[in-house]
């Protein structure tokens, strides 16, 4: 019996979640899945309830779940509250409690969206990449930090970088694992030229990798990456590096993909992981059927595969959104007015991916 929490959040969190969620229960009512899905309320929606962002009893249910589907938190409602109050704190608890040290940003383009990436067609045409940030270490957890006074009046500013060889280790295990169920390439990201603690990254993950020598792993030095990435996204396979270059190498990695509804994201700690997209709450369109489900509904497809080993459910969840983009299917942040699309509302969108799954 697979237990699952749902999350859905604020905004278009409970839109989007709500279609991934229609879609996972097709799907393994259709290939006799047992499994038990329990919600609770989390964000600014637990705060309306319980004034504060998450509950004990919300945690505890993503504790014992096997897998967490998580919509977007957040809104201009709770943005004046304390920093522990506001909606965003459910999200970090979580991953800090659950210990999700591994955040999985796949970013790829389908052929029909390619004019919604700002990059040149034959830049990007064919990019299918795999972020693999460390997600629960590195300098914004390390200790000292803070802002000092000093004798002479000025003030010093302090954040510490700091990487253990577990931490190290157990992020590379999961890179390279990824990268033996696609093209068998991992690219290591540090900044080893200048910091000591990413060049025991270095050496660590070259140590893990004595244990995948089906997998070719190269190193990078970040600022190398960040414009590798604009000039041949294509050339990458999977990316694994620290908690900071991983958090801006992703979402520039993101722009490749063209619209951020398109993203889905994992945070894994083992099997037991959190899914979800990586956009936020939108409250510009939120209420309104105008969100693309498409990256909640992908994560849940990332949900199959990395905690249930279920690659063949989450190929068709992939193959019907890819089915569904060719028949021409956009919702309002991949239209283009091109001949042969349809401007799709939210709800129609999870009900094509659902038609789709039925063929
Ligand atoms: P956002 O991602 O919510 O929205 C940015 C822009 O992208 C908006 O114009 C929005 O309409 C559009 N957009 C986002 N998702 C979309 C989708 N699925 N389909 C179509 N368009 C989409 O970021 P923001 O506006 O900076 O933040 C809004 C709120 O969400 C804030 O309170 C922020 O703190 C929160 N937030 C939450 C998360 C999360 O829960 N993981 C992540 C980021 C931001």
């Amino acid at each position: 019996m697979i237990k699952l929490a749902l999350f859905a959040g604020d905004g278009i969190g409970s839109e989007v979640a709500g279609e991934a969620v229609n879609v996972l229960k097709f799907l393994f009512d259709s290939n006799s899945v047992r499994y038990e899905i329990e919600e609770d309320l989390v964000g600014g929606a637990s705060y309306d309830e319980y004034k504060k962002p998450i509950t004990e009893k919300a945690l505890k249910l993503a504790k014992d779940a096997d897998a967490v589907i998580f919509g977007a938190v957040g809104g201009p409602k709770w943005e004046s509250l304390p920093i522990e109050l506001r909606p965003e704190k459910a999200l970090l608890t979580l991953r800090y409690d659950l210990e999700l040290y591994a955040n999985l940003r796949p970013a790829r383009i389908y052929d029909e969206l390619i004019d919604a990436s700002p990059l040149k067609k034959e830049v990007v045409q064919g990019t299918d990449m795999m972020i693999v940030r460390e997600l629960t270490g590195g300098i914004y957890f390390g200790q000292p930090r803070g802002v000092f006074d000093l004798d002479d009046g000025q003030k010093k500013g302090v954040n510490t970088l700091v990487y253990t060889t577990k931490e190290i280790e157990r992020i590379a295990k999961i890179a390279f694992e990824i990268a033996r169920k696609r093209r068998k390439k991992v690219l290591s990201v540090d900044k080893a030229n200048v910091l000591e603690c990413t060049e025991l990254w270095r050496n660590v993950v070259a140590g893990v990798a004595k244990d995948y020598k089906d997998v070719e792993l190269t190193n990078m030095y970040v600022d190398n990456c960040s414009m590798q990435l604009i000039r041949q996204p294509k050339s990458f396979d999977v990316i694994v590096t620290t908690n900071m270059f991983g958090d801006i190498l992703s979402d520039e990695s993101s722009m490749v993909a063209g619209s951020i509804g398109m993203l889905p994201s994992a945070s894994l700690n083992g099997k037991k992981g959190m899914y979800e997209p990586i956009h936020g709450s939108a409250p510009d369109i939120a209420g309104l059927n105008k969100a693309n489900p498409l990256a909640a509904i992908l994560s849940v497809a990332m949900m199959l595969r990395y905690s249930f080993d279920m690659d063949n459910l989450a190929e068709k969840i992939e193959n019907a959104v890819e089915r569904v983009i060719k028949n021409g299917y956009r919702t309002a942040d991949i239209y283009s007015n091109a001949a042969g699309t349809k401007l799709t509302g939210t709800k129609e969108m999870g009900m094509a991916v659902i038609e789709e799954l039925k063929k």
